[in-house]
């Protein structure tokens, strides 16, 4: 099973001999055992197997599976949102009076995270712009640096991470380096094979593609050798006292010990686990994932292509147009393709894009993307709607931006849709 395809339809769940044909809803909040004794090597994590589903559920591990195959990784676990998932990734391996380098173009929720939640938790930021040079991202870490973060493709700002030269500076400075692929999806770019060492999603997006389930995955590549670093990271290397002196690294190895504590300890005490029930959906998702990227991302580059020859529209940002900043990175990272998100600016400020935002018919107002309705968003009368024009203009977000997602609908009619409501500014 090697190519992304097949994986996406077969990978995580080969049933036996008369079993169920699709991946069973294992719709159980815990599991029997005979003996205490059997029970309790599980406890001290001796024994593979469940025994609660805060921790661990066959059908989540078996979609879990799943994604670790379509990214290339070692390991993988599903957590209930991308929030969660990028959460754990970061506080798995930085702690109170630790840093962290992030890209500043990243989803908002996540740079809230960062630049707010972390930080009362004592944990430093640094942002660096996705564009700066190895001499600036070099100069961004610290003694107490333990991870760098970036989006492959940043919502909303479209902006295509360099993988390569962020898995240096990374890995110069002992680190690894963590990778939001939420819009991608490894069906157009597998951040690993770039150097990335752990990949987050948010699965409400592509990956679950029909804005059915809010949900989050993390994957471990097992490529980032933990105890040669071993003074950054002794919540790895070093014995565990809530799991009975237990060495992650050496116990586990360099596969295994960066998602087993983040499940065994970080799923243990925060509980931000995906439900059984909305796995069976994301997998459903995950089934026709690579029929359905380059059907958006057709439909995306139709739009932008129309919108850019357009008089009523002033700029238009699309990885795959030619002429847009991240052109080149986009061919080198995303040769077939990125997502189905393009944004644009509308003629006439903010009460023009109100205007067209009122006169679409088939598009529908909704904070959501990536799924199969072509769905638009005015930030500046809505997500944003508190922050003044200026305040906006320095966000990178015009008060007459507009972020379309297309869907996976017949883009003759989506064209016809964004073009009738142009018409009417
Ligand atoms: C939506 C999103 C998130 C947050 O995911 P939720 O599932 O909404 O919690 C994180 N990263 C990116 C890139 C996203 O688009």
């Amino acid at each position: 099973m090697s190519l992304i395809g097949t994986k996406c339809v077969q990978a995580g769940y080969t049933p036996g001999d008369g079993e169920p044909r699709q991946i069973p809803i294992v719709q159980s909040t815990t599991f029997k055992y005979d003996t205490s004794e059997h029970m309790g090597q599980l406890f001290d994590l001796e024994a593979s197997g469940y025994f609660y589903t805060r921790l661990q559920n066959p059908t989540n591990d078996m979609v879990a599976a799943k994604i670790a195959a379509l990214e290339g990784g070692a390991a993988a676990m599903l957590t209930s949102s991308g929030q969660a998932a990028n959460f754990f990734a970061v506080f798995n391996i930085a702690e109170c009076g630790d840093h962290v380098v992030a890209s500043q173009s990243i989803y908002g929720g996540t740079f809230n995270l960062l630049a707010h939640t972390l930080r009362k938790m004592g944990i430093e930021l640094t942002f660096v712009s996705p564009d700066c040079t190895p001499e600036e991202l070099d100069a961004a870490f610290r003694p107490n640096t333990k991870c760098v973060f970036g989006e492959t493709v940043a919502n909303p700002a479209l902006t295509v991470l360099d993988i390569e030269k962020f898995a240096h500076a990374a890995h110069d400075h002992g680190v690894p380096l963590i990778v939001d692929n939420t819009f991608p999806t490894p069906v157009n770019c597998r951040p690993i094979e770039w150097g990335a060492d752990i990949v987050t999603h948010s699965t409400t997006k592509y990956m679950d593609g029909h804005g059915v389930a809010v949900g989050g995955a993390i994957v471990d590549s097992g490529k980032f050798d933990w105890m040669a670093h071993a003074d950054k990271f002794p919540g790895l290397c070093t014995p565990d006292e809530s799991y009975h002196g237990i060495v992650y690294a050496e116990k586990f190895g360099q596969e295994g010990a960066f998602i087993t504590k983040a499940t065994s300890q970080l799923m243990r005490d925060f509980g931000s686990i995906q439900s059984p029930q909305n796995a069976f959906y994301l997998n459903l998702g995950l089934e026709s994932l690579h029929v359905r990227m380059p059907r958006h991302c057709e439909n995306g580059q139709a739009l932008a292509e129309f919108l850019a020859s357009h008089q009523k529209v002033e700029s238009v940002n699309y990885p795959g147009l030619p002429g847009d900043p991240y052109y080149e990175l986009a061919q080198k990272y995303l040769p077939n393709g990125s997502c189905g998100v393009v944004s644009f600016e509308v003629a006439g400020g903010r009460a023009a894009a109100e205007n067209f935002m009122a006169a679409l018919r088939l598009c529908a107002i909704e904070t959501h993307v990536a799924d199969a309705r072509t769905c638009c968003l005015h930030p500046a009368s809505s997500t944003h709607r508190q922050m003044t024009d200026d305040e906006l203009i320095a966000a990178g977000i015009g008060p007459a931006m507009v972020r379309l997602s297309c869907g996976l609908e017949d883009k003759e009619d989506l064209i016809a849709d964004v073009s009738q409501a142009l018409e009417t500014i």
